[in-house]
């Protein structure tokens, strides 16, 4: 077995910072910043690939460095990870790993886990075994989580789960999956639910890929037909899954919007993820001293800049206490508002050459505008709509009145559904 490396209690950061620059030149691949790879997250190479990558990591004491030593990490503050991340760019990295595997699901295992869940589950991710993914929208709608209407039925010693689950990024990858289920019926809906870590191959789960619009199929559609799972499943307590779930959105939140603590490299290293460059698709189609379309690209290189400036002034509000964990909502929200302002601004400077695809190379570098555009509305959905988004800082940031709710208080097996 490979031994693998800690980093010692009193290494500075600098000192952090200059092994892992070492560590990095030695043991992980170099790219091309001119020509960065794509790890395409539908294709399952792409997994194997960043499995491997995650493996070397952790073997080289570079894995998991927010999480504790005891479940595989190297239990250091989130200034370690920023300086190692910052080494990291020019290197392969096993970016697709990090959401929402570990900055979502085992962040969310770290805090309401059992001991046996962290020591397994968030230790095999860290090592590259495993991948986790979510199972918590329904084909009934994913905004009103507390009203996911898969059953989880107590028989014997066992639970049953019956229920279909949907937009499961990535699950087709993954080992495990944090599954949201009703098991009571009796009592209001956010009291009546339970989080179970449900282990993908067993018998009794069907998987399905989603094809969308783009072409993409990395969302997959799962159907519960008498899965059976023991009470070593059940994440937090029985009834209780709401707080689970509440859990897990907060780092959903987070690691949608840019500042999580458990993501390990930056996505403008993988060139699926980089943001368009508006200045080089305004100077490739000859627009680039027009002062309408140097406005244009301005605005969305402000807004680029004002992101980052709030990932980190609201990461460290909350850190500090003078903002509530649920202001990570407003990374979320200005996230999918700048991602769809710079892809609509790149839409508008390329014109008709971001969609038409003539194998030139005017074409061969704004082509895939157009097929970016037919999913710049991804990040106001998921991790929670951009309207629910407002909803929670209206509600729970800025203290106005809760939106009304029919069935708030109301045995769920009483509320109305559908055309019930
Ligand atoms: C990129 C991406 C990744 C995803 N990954 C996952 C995943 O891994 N696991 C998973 O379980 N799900 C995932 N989802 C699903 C995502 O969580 C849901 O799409 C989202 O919660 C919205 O649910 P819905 O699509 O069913 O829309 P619905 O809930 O049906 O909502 C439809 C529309 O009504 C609006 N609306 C609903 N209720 C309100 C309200 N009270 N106030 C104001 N407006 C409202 C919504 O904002 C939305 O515009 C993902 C989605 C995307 C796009």
């Amino acid at each position: 077995m490979t031994d693998v490396a800690t980093t010692t209690a009193t290494e500075s950061i600098d000192e952090f910072a200059a092994r892992g620059r070492a560590w990095l030149a030695d043991n992980m691949p170099r790219v091309d910043p001119d020509n960065l790879p794509v790890a395409l997250r539908a294709e399952q190479s792409s997994w194997d690939r960043a499995k491997e990558l995650q493996k070397r990591l952790y073997e080289g004491g570079f894995a998991g460095l927010c999480f504790p030593r005891e479940y595989g990490g190297q239990g250091l503050p989130l200034a370690y990870q920023k300086a190692f991340t910052a080494e990291c760019r020019g290197y392969e990295m096993p970016l697709i790993l990090n959401v929402p595997s570990l900055t979502i699901c085992a962040a969310t295992i770290l805090d309401m886990g059992t001991e046996a869940q962290k020591r397994e589950r968030i230790s095999a991710a860290i090592r590259g075994d495993e991948i986790l993914c979510q199972l918590l929208s329904e084909p009934s709608g994913g905004s009103d989580l507390a009203g996911v209407i898969t059953r989880a039925d107590r028989v014997g010693d066992k639970w049953i789960i019956n229920g279909a689950k949907t937009w499961s990024t990535s699950a087709f990858a993954a080992d495990y999956g944090l599954m949201l289920a009703r098991t009571d019926w009796t009592v209001p809906k956010h009291q009546g639910l339970t989080m179970f870590l449900v282990p993908l191959n067993s018998p009794g789960i069907t998987m399905r890929r989603i094809k969308e619009v783009n072409g993409n199929e990395e969302f997959c559609e799962e159907f519960f037909d008498g899965l059976e799972l023991g009470d070593d499943a059940v994440v937090g307590e029985v009834n209780n899954g709401w707080e689970v779930a509440s859990r897990q959105l907060h780092h959903e939140r987070r690691a949608v919007g840019g500042g999580s603590e458990f993501a390990s490299g930056t996505d403008s290293d993988n060139a699926e993820e980089m943001p368009p460059d508006h200045v080089a698709y305004a100077e490739v189609t000859g627009q680039g001293d027009d002062p309408a379309v140097q406005a244009l690209a301005g605005r969305a290189l402000v807004r680029r800049i004002v992101k980052n400036q709030l990932i980190d002034h609201v990461g460290s509000a909350i850190g500090n206490g003078s903002l509530p964990p649920n202001a990570g909502t407003l990374i979320r929200l200005f996230q999918a508002e700048t991602t769809e302002l710079e892809v609509d601004t790149a839409l508008a400077i390329a014109g008709t050459a971001g969609v038409i695809d003539e194998g030139e190379e005017l074409s061969g570098l704004l082509d895939s505008i157009g097929v970016r555009y037919l999913s710049r509305q991804t990040g106001s959905l998921g991790g929670g709509s951009s309207e629910m988004a407002r909803n929670v800082i209206g509600e729970r940031i800025l203290g106005f009145p809760r939106e009304f709710a029919a069935d708030k208080g109301v045995p769920f097996n009483q509320v109305k559904r559908g055309r019930t």
